[in-house]
């Protein structure tokens, strides 16, 4: 059987998520914004919670853990390179780990720049990924801990998964990112099309992900770095992709849409 999703909002705007493997009953928590929140997801499909699994340090993404961690004695695993900024792990990964939630197997990948040591986590035999904040929905997190190359060499792994793989990310930021691609690439007939589908679903309260590899390859500007019309629309012709990536996340950074 395959794996089964429920995804939730809470906070400001973050996303939550289970993945629940019907075969053996287990529960992962991608990330614990809030313990509250994740209890109610719980309760509202009847899972139990069996693991937690985290991408990266940032409270929105690890406050939840202590109490969950109490209340149902889960199994807490994070990234190596940030073990001594989040508490409560009880196994640490790395690029080329594996990970189970019951009999569901993520291959880890070192998705670096939002935080130095941000993973993410792809079940490739379900063909999904939580990427956290590395990728969104037509953005991608912000650079707080590393350079834009680094930023876009952990894009460009999220990039090469194969085009159905349905992404999972740690924020609603998808009407915002649409703003600002469509000041990128306003031709580009993908992303029209989905700022059309952003509209209709923050309309009727739904929300925008999970998306797909292949839609984002498409519309994200920030997966389209060396793509020479994206690089020329912001007078960057002929740079390199490090260079054009650097400065569209620079534009994004100071963009009021
Ligand atoms: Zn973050």
């Amino acid at each position: 059987m395959s794996a089964k999703i429920h995804q939730f909002t809470c906070l400001q705007d973050n996303f939550g998520v289970l993945l629940h493997d019907p075969e053996t009953g287990a529960t992962a928590a991608i990330d614990a914004p809030e313990a509250l929140a994740v209890e109610g997801a719980l309760k509202s499909t009847g899972w139990k919670l069996t693991d937690i699994l985290v991408t990266h340090h940032h409270s929105d993404h690890t406050d939840g853990i202590p109490e969950l961690k109490r209340k149902y004695g889960c199994r807490v695993v994070g990234p190596r390179a940030e073990a001594n900024r989040i508490a409560d792990l009880d196994e640490t990964v790395a690029e080329g780990d594996t990970v189970k939630a019951g009999s569901l197997v993520a291959r880890v990948i070192d998705t670096p720049g939002h935080t130095s040591g941000h993973i993410s986590f792809w079940f490739e035999a379900d063909k999904i990924a939580f990427v956290g904040d590395t990728l969104f929905s037509i953005g991608c997190g912000r650079i707080l801990e590393g350079s834009a190359e680094i930023m876009w060499n952990s894009l460009l792994k999220l990039r090469a998964l194969p085009d159905e793989t349905q992404f999972f990310c740690g924020h609603e930021y998808t009407a915002s990112n649409v703003a600002y691609a469509r000041t990128i690439e306003p031709d580009n007939a993908a992303l029209l099309a989905r700022a059309d589908e952003v509209t209709k679903l923050r309309a009727a309260g739904k929300p925008t992900l999970p998306s797909t590899i292949g839609a984002e390859k498409k519309a994200n500007p920030f997966l389209r770095a060396d793509i020479a019309a994206v690089a020329a629309s912001i007078g960057l012709a002929g740079a390199t992709a490090e260079k054009v990536f650097a400065k569209l996340r620079a534009g994004k950074d100071t963009f009021r849409g």
